[in-house]
């Protein structure tokens, strides 16, 4: 195995003002490339810290990413402390200089002596580009082990290793091809689903490996197989998908792992059809998780965000005389809403949700985590009821995972 390690660097990481997600993309992608990540450290803005992590990293793996520590400001000090370790002075890099005056250009912003000097880099490195960003990236290779340096934001960072990095890894690496794929469903707890491929699982060959990833409403799947070369990996791959994706045609969402809001793209693109949501308890999350993918404007023709009866009586003609008889969160009200946004927004199909997302607001008729669900089109509609039992935030994610399911199952 190739082991690796990730240290990320800046005392904000270790007072939990920002969240580590470097380590956890970093991670995915070694992964998806055969390399192992075993250790993840976060060391604060000091010389000490990050002498120290170098050191130990260096010991133990064979290839080192460190994140952060790399901005014009005093508190950033990574680089004098890299240049220290792997020795050397600092000159400065000619790309990276025009790099900054772009940059600064472009925004049309003076540029600072500290913002030039972010073009200076140890001599003892090779410098990895970064077009998202002021400062450069440093590649260094010490007794067999290679070291390098991205800054803290997260986008700068996702840019330096997919155009310059990870392509490289491969070939210096050798390493053993890793494939996955997951299959995404809905509908069945995991215990369940465990129960019905139990067989399967047993008999998966021991280079591939089950995992379950349950979320709110969602299940996935993920099918991992290692190998010699890529090719006969995939085929195994794919033989044993495939036996998994007959086991489970009735709850399966999607064959590849999309994000929920993809899942209606992918069907109503392909038949030039157009979708939009009467949003109750959700408030426009439906709508967001379908506006989060890129090209919706294809097939989202936009929301009605009802939250008071007042607003699903005006903008979604509800009787009123409906509402007061069987309540705001009921199968008559959704179906009403599901039919009077197909006429404001003129779609071939409609979502609409109505529910009590807690903590309070329940009733013995109608607990906490009630949720009445309506799918359909001009012709025809269908309407369900779930029980949540989760937290406000997450009630909210399951109704809009089941919405898209519904419909995606109409
Ligand atoms: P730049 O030189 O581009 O300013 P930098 O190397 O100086 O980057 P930092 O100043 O340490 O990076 O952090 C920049 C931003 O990135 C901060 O908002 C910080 O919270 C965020 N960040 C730093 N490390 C991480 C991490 N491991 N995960 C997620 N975000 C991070
Ligand atoms: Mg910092």
């Amino acid at each position: 195995k190739i082991l690796a390690s990730i240290i990320t660097i800046g005392d904000e990481l270790l007072i939990g003002q920002t969240i580590d997600t470097n380590s956890a993309w970093i991670a995915q992608q070694l992964n998806a490339i055969g390399i192992w990540v075993h250790r993840r450290v976060a060391v604060g803005d000091t010389r000490e810290a990050i002498l120290r992590a170098l050191d130990e990293e260096g010991s133990l793996s064979s290839l080192i990413l460190i994140t952060g520590g790399l901005g014009p400001t005093a508190d950033d000090i990574t680089k004098p402390v890299l240049c220290d370790y792997f020795g050397g002075v600092l000159v400065q890099n000619e790309e990276a200089l025009q790099n900054v005056l772009r940059i600064f250009e472009g925004r049309g912003l003076p540029t600072l002596q500290r913002n030039l000097d972010q073009a200076l880099v140890p001599d003892t490195c090779t410098v990895v580009p970064n077009k998202r960003g002021t400062a450069p990236g440093m590649w260094f290779e010490q007794n067999g082990k290679i070291f390098i340096s991205m800054p803290g934001v997260p986008y700068e960072m996702q840019g330096m290793m997919l155009d310059y990095i990870l392509p490289r890894l491969p070939e210096i690496y050798d390493a053993p091809a890793v494939l996955h794929q997951t299959l995404l469903t809905s509908g069945m707890g995991e215990s369940f689903v465990a129960e019905r491929i139990a067989d399967f699982e047993t008999a998966l060959p021991p280079n591939i490996k089950l995992a379950y990833l349950p979320s709110y409403g969602l299940l996935k799947l993920r099918l991992t197989a290692f190998g010699k070369d890529k090719l006969t990996t995939a085929l195994a791959l794919t033989q044993q998908f495939t036996t998994l994706k007959s086991l489970l045609t009735d709850i399966t969402v999607d064959e590849e792992d999309i994000p929920m809001g993809a899942v209606l793209g992918k069907l109503l693109k392909a038949r030039g059809q157009t979708v939009a949501t009467a949003e109750s308890c959700t408030g426009g999350y439906i709508a967001h998780l379908l506006t989060l993918i890129p090209g919706s404007s294809a097939y989202f023709q936009g929301s009605v965000v009802s939250y008071a009866n007042e607003v699903k009586h005006a903008l979604l003609n509800v009787p009123e005389a409906t509402l007061a008889a069987h309540g705001a969160v009921s199968e008559a009200v959704v179906l009403a809403m599901v039919n009077g946004v197909l006429d404001t927004m003129k779609t071939d199909y409609a979502i609409a949700v109505s529910g009590i997302m807690g903590p309070d607001g329940g009733s013995p008729e109608k607990p906490v985590g009630t949720v009445w669900v309506a799918v359909g089109d001009k012709k025809r509609q269908t309407a369900v009821k779930y029980q949540l039992r989760y937290d406000r935030r997450h009630n909210i994610e399951m109704t809009a995972a089941y919405a898209i399911n519904e419909l995606r199952k109409f």
